[in-house]
């Protein structure tokens, strides 16, 4: 299967931008660079950023196990999303489909691209795709279907085989929206990028690895994709400072561990705790740092917190998700004071 044909016609006509570093990067050492109207006194962020994060890229090929010309970087994974979507949509023309309750950005996105959206419903029961659902909605304009798994609100991955059976049977692109997948203990997609050259997998900085502030999202697929969204990119879409930081961080693979070990313990916690309130009807399974749970009124309860000072994410106006609210996994401590104000209400 060739994706060139799913390729908007204007985007394939691009030709890659060549920004004034590119050219000579690597050539050799102590070029004097007066190409680029930069202030040369050093600061550490006078220069323009390596519009191909280098380094940055070549760390995560080794952690990741793919090789750096699958990879492009975004500012937060909801760049890279954009990028997807102006990649293969024809705006008033195509659409993507997306699996409610889900991440609320693909339609965002798709909307401001003008872009169609079309809803199929996770099941009612177990919050998996229904394939044939899918499939039947699905017409020649669905180029991006969008699988959030972990998913978010409800927490759940989806199932191997059902994602197997999208990306064979599905025309266009399958994106895996891997957001959550630190916290699970399902495997990612990305050993499987060569066998289905429409998977599309991103990943993002902002979750397990405590990087949010920094804004860096990861797209992962075949070389044939990443070159052609390097060419819609903006060419120094990753900061100096986000590169840097990224690189830091990274590194800290230990305590990274910890806190991701820490966070899934505490997720226990709250689940037997949320478990034994009066008023928590259900509680999801979740493979990822938060828990939603079934109330018996949740505008009432999530206004309750918030007048104890506690700020959850109600989440009863989602297709299937009525009175159901969303824990983000705290801290010890912050986990301990919600639990204690809970048993209050
Ligand atoms: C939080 C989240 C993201 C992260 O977006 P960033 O722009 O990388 O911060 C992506 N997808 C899902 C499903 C999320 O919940």
């Amino acid at each position: 299967m060739s994706i060139q044909h799913l390729i908007r016609t204007t985007i394939k006509a691009l030709k890659p931008y060549s920004s004034a570093r590119d050219e000579f990067k690597g050539l050799k050492d102590n070029l004097i660079f007066l190409d680029a109207n930069e202030n040369p006194f050093e600061n550490g962020v006078n220069r323009y950023p390596d519009p191909q994060q280098q380094r940055l890229k070549l760390l995560l090929s080794e952690m990741k196990n793919v090789q750096p010309e699958q990879i492009l970087l975004g500012n937060g994974s909801d760049e890279v999303l954009d990028l997807l979507i102006r990649m293969f949509c024809e705006p008033n023309q195509d659409n993507i489909i997306i699996l409610p309750p889900t991440y609320g950005m693909y339609e965002v996105l798709a909307d401001i691209n003008a872009v169609k959206t079309i809803k199929v419903n996770l099941s009612a029961s177990s919050f998996q795709p229904q394939l044939s659902d899918i499939l039947e909605r699905a017409n020649e304009y669905s180029k991006i279907l969008f699988l959030c798994s972990p998913n978010n609100p409800t927490g759940n991955s989806f199932e191997a085989s059902t994602i197997e059976s999208l990306l064979r049977t599905f025309k266009g692109i399958v994106v895996i929206d891997e957001a959550y997948i630190d916290f699970s203990n399902k495997e990612s997609w990305l050993s499987q990028l060569h066998n289905f050259p429409n998977l599309v997998i991103t990943q993002t900085l902002s979750k397990a690895y405590g990087m949010a502030g920094i804004r860096l999202g990861m797209c992962f697929a075949s070389t044939e994709i990443i070159s052609t969204l390097n060419k819609i990119k903006a060419p120094y879409n990753i900061n100096e400072l986000t590169q840097k930081k990224a690189l830091e961080g990274l590194r800290k693979h230990s305590a990274l561990k910890e806190q991701i070990a820490s966070i899934l313990t505490e997720r226990s916690t709250l689940a037997e705790a949320l478990d034994h309130l009066p008023y928590v009807e259900k509680i999801f399974p979740t493979d990822a740092n938060f828990i939603m749970a079934k109330v018996d009124d949740a505008n009432q309860r999530y206004q309750q917190l918030i007048e104890k000072g506690v700020v959850i994410r109600n989440r009863t106006s989602q297709p299937l998700c009525e009175n159901c609210l969303r824990f983000t996994i705290g801290t010890n401590e912050e986990n301990r004071r919600l639990v204690q104000i809970l048993k209050t209400l």
